[in-house]
This record gives structure tokens, sequence and C-alpha cells, in this order.
């Protein structure tokens, strides 16, 4: 059975990562996202085991123990994870898709060097404060620590696969689009189709 592309979507909070990924999986069903696991409050609209799985930080610190993250990161002042069974489990059969900061992204590039890492980045950072401040989830304090964090996130994109620049959502989502089906086209992973290919001298009769 082919393995699984693991797509990771990373960049600054406030870049746009999460309408994007949202529309992603909704176009491709084969592409499954991975729900972390987070200590974060939960926000007005969000369902706990769809956007995230939402645990104490005692629960968080039992999982980070007994190894059940193939990633964690504390980011702007909260513990999220990856589930490394979730991942290993849907690469399976399926495209699973993370939604995770940079130090997560970072991580996964270095345990997974196979995986796909697509930085989305603002147009610029008066852009994000802007987008940041508008979107109104955070309090004061939490919205100057995300734009602190993004400073340092935003010197870290040479680490990754693919940047692009939210300066428009739908000309953006277009990018993602065109990465994903170049990633599905990769030789390292069409290995079925090439062995394939290497046969027809076999069923020929050999050359
Ligand atoms: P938010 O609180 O806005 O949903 O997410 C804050 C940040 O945490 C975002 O940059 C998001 O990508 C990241 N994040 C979400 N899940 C994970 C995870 O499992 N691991 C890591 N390292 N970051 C995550």
């Amino acid at each position: 059975m082919k393995k699984g592309i693991l797509f990771v979507i990373t960049g600054p909070s406030g870049a746009g990562k999460t309408t994007l990924l949202k529309s992603l999986t909704k176009e491709y069903p084969e592409l499954s996202f991975s729900v972390s696991y987070t200590t974060r409050p939960i926000r007005k609209g969000e369902q706990n085991g769809k956007d995230y799985w939402f645990v104490s930080e005692e629960e968080f610190n039992k999982k980070m123990k007994d190894g059940d993250f193939l990633e964690y990161a504390q980011v702007h002042g909260y513990y999220y994870g990856t589930s490394a069974f979730c991942v290993s489990e849907e690469l399976e059969h399926a495209n699973l898709l993370l939604d995770i900061d940079v130090q997560g992204a970072v991580n996964v590039k270095h345990l997974i060097p196979d995986s796909t890492v697509c930085f989305i980045a603002p147009p610029g950072y008066d852009e994000l404060v802007s987008r940041l401040t508008k979107r109104g989830t955070e309090s004061e304090a939490d919205l100057k620590k995300r734009l602190d964090d993004a400073i340092h996130e935003l010197k870290e994109i040479e680490k990754f696969d693919y940047l692009i620049i939210n300066d428009n959502a739908k000309h953006a989502y277009e990018q993602l689009k065109l990465v994903y089906a170049a990633e599905k086209l990769r030789v390292s992973r069409c290995k079925a189709e090439i062995e394939a290919f290497k046969n027809i001298d076999k069923r020929n009769g050999g050359v």
C-alpha cells in the first residue's frame, strides 16, 4: 500500500493557515486533518475533537511522559501536541495535514524528512498586526505574545519546502493546491507506477 503524504502547514498566527487548510480538506477528502491536543481554553465556536482535543495541563503532561506525541511545543503560552498514533495510523491509508507552529514544523521536518512543509506568511508585519487585532480572539496580552513570536517565526522560513505569501486568500489557496498537486507527483511517491513500468519487459517476454 502506498504511504500517505505528511503535508504540514506552518507560519505565524494570523497568517491565514486555518482558513486555507479548511478549504483544502473540504476539496480533497483523501486528505485527513490531524486534530492536535492543546491546553489552550476553548474559543467560542470551537468543538472538542474537531478543532482540538482540549485537555488540562495534567493530562497533557501525562501524554508527554507516555511518549504519545510525535512533537509538542509551548506556543504563545499554551501547550500543543501532535498525536504520534494518529500520524502513523492515518499515513497507512491517507494523506495527512498538520497545522502546527514553526518550532513543531522544524521538529517534524527533522523526524520525517519526507514530509512537506509549507510556510504561510502574511504580506508584511503591519498587515499581520492588523489581521490579528481585527480577529479579536485574543486578550491584549495574548495578542502581544503572538506578534512577538511572529518576529522569530518569520526568520525560520528557509528551513521549509515552500513559501506562500497570503496577500489574497483566493490566490494563496490556488498556490497551496499547486503545491499539494506537485507533491503527489513526486517520483519518490510513485513507487507502484514506476515498478509497473519496470515490469513491462517481463510481460513482453524480456527485452
Ligand atoms: P491557535 O491557538 O490559534 O489555534 O494555534 C496557535 C498555534 O499553535 C498555531 O500556530 C497552530 O498552528 C499551532 N498548533 C496547533 N496545533 C499544534 C500542534 O500539535 N503542535 C504544534 N507545535 N503547534 C500546534
